[in-house]
């Protein structure tokens, strides 16, 4: 503070017509003009006082109105910092933080009640590494993964916590990223899952054995019993889809009808638990001969059907010739010898349908029949 001294020395000044002596005049000058620069001065000390303090009174109200300041912002922080660990506690979340340029992790109170800590215990350097680490967790090598991620992701986890509760947790985690691009912080809401995943694990299982139970029924629906094979209903679904196949992709398809012969006959002698194994040691070996691709099935009591998508004729020839001799060598069970089949086989023609294939074999396999039994005849 900068102080003006006022100039009042002239007026002090005694006139000069005052009847003593200049002696004493001098003196008496000397001393008004040693009296009048001791009041200046007094005066200027005195505001130089008062302007010292003046300073000093604006600088401790200074300090007193920025530690009043540092008080309430204190308490401000201590009260979000409050609220945020009730809200915590209410909403049963927790808050994890990282710095991946340090590495240090910042475990909210809420966080660790959710691993089963109490808040109020001492939480060391390298606890939150052991948490993660007992859990299997590796939240902070998934965090990195995402690291470009500039929208908030979410993570799954289970634990078992250290009052031995298992709980799901879901991380709500957004990486802050500084002026660079680069992440500066990661700050992620942790939040007990359990019930809400157990639930979707219930509904899960449950609909996983919806469809499994549906497909059992299905596959029930469509398989022979007996045989293991397919059945009459799934075997004209499927030969219709395959001739559709092949009108689509102008690929050939065969199908192979089969039926043994005199199988009366094997009941009669050797009765009719014997006659079953009879049919399903057929079914065993036409199951061997088939590819991958094909499907073999039962399509009424000692007869069956070998479809062949992309078969050829000649294909068709050689394949059903080789099943009528495996049958005929190795078809025995038990006291049954060898029983022996007869077979007609077609291929897709212009117009045909399941049926229309359907009968075209019937009637190639009516044919072998008439001819002799145990042979191989193509349609005509
Ligand atoms: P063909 O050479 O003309 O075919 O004579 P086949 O005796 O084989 O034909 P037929 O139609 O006269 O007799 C078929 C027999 O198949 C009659 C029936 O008892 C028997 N059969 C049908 N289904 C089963 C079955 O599931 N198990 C047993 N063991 N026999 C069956
Ligand atoms: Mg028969
Ligand atoms: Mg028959």
């Amino acid at each position: 503070m900068s102080i003006t001294i006022p100039l009042i020395y002239s007026a002090n000044v005694a006139p000069a017509s005052t009847a003593t002596s200049m002696a004493e005049k001098g003196s008496a000058i000397g001393a008004a003009v040693g009296s009048d620069i001791l009041v200046v001065a007094c005066i200027a000390l005195g505001l130089l006082a008062l302007s010292a303090f003046a300073n000093v009174w604006v600088a401790r109200r200074e300090t007193r109105n920025a530690a009043r300041l540092a008080r309430s912002r204190a308490a401000g922080m201590h009260d979000l910092l409050r609220t945020m660990r009730m809200a915590e506690s209410i909403a049963g979340i927790g808050v994890w933080q990282y710095d991946p340029k340090t590495g240090t992790q910042q475990w909210s109170d809420g966080l660790k009640r959710l691993f089963g800590i109490d808040p109020e215990e001492e939480f060391v350097e390298g606890d939150a590494e052991t948490l993660l680490f007992a859990n299997d967790i590796d939240l902070i090598g998934k965090v990195k993964e995402r690291r470009a991620e500039t929208d908030p992701y979410s993570l799954q986890f289970d634990i078992f916590g250290f009052d031995a509760v298992a709980r799901s947790i879901s991380v709500h985690a957004c990486n802050l990223m500084d002026a660079q691009g680069d992440i500066h912080r990661v700050v992620a809401v942790v939040r007990d899952a359990t019930e809400q995943v157990q639930r979707e694990r219930e509904l899960k299982s449950s609909r996983e054995e919806a469809i499994h139970e549906a497909r059992e029924a299905r596959i029930l629906a469509e398989t022979d019993s007996l045989t293991g094979l397919a059945n009459r209903r799934r075997v004209m679904a499927e030969l219709d889809r395959m001739v559709i196949d092949a009108r689509v992709t102008s690929m050939p398809l065969v199908l192979v009808m089969f039926d043994i012969d005199r199988f009366k006959r094997v009941n009669d002698t050797y009765g009719h638990p014997a006659g079953d194994e009879v049919l399903q040691q057929v079914a065993r070996l036409a199951q061997s001969q088939a590819r991958d691709n094909d499907l073999i099935g039962r399509v009424g009591g000692e007869e069956f059907v070998w479809i062949i998508p992309g078969g050829s004729d000649t294909m068709a020839r050689m394949m059903s010739e080789r099943l009528r001799q495996t049958i005929s060598s190795s078809s025995g069970v038990g006291a049954v010898p060898n029983v022996t089949i007869s077979v007609g086989y077609t291929s897709i023609q212009a117009g045909d349908t399941a049926l229309s294939l359907f009968a075209r074999a019937d009637t190639a396999l009516y044919d072998a029949k008439h001819s002799g039994r145990n042979q191989v005849r193509m349609a005509a």
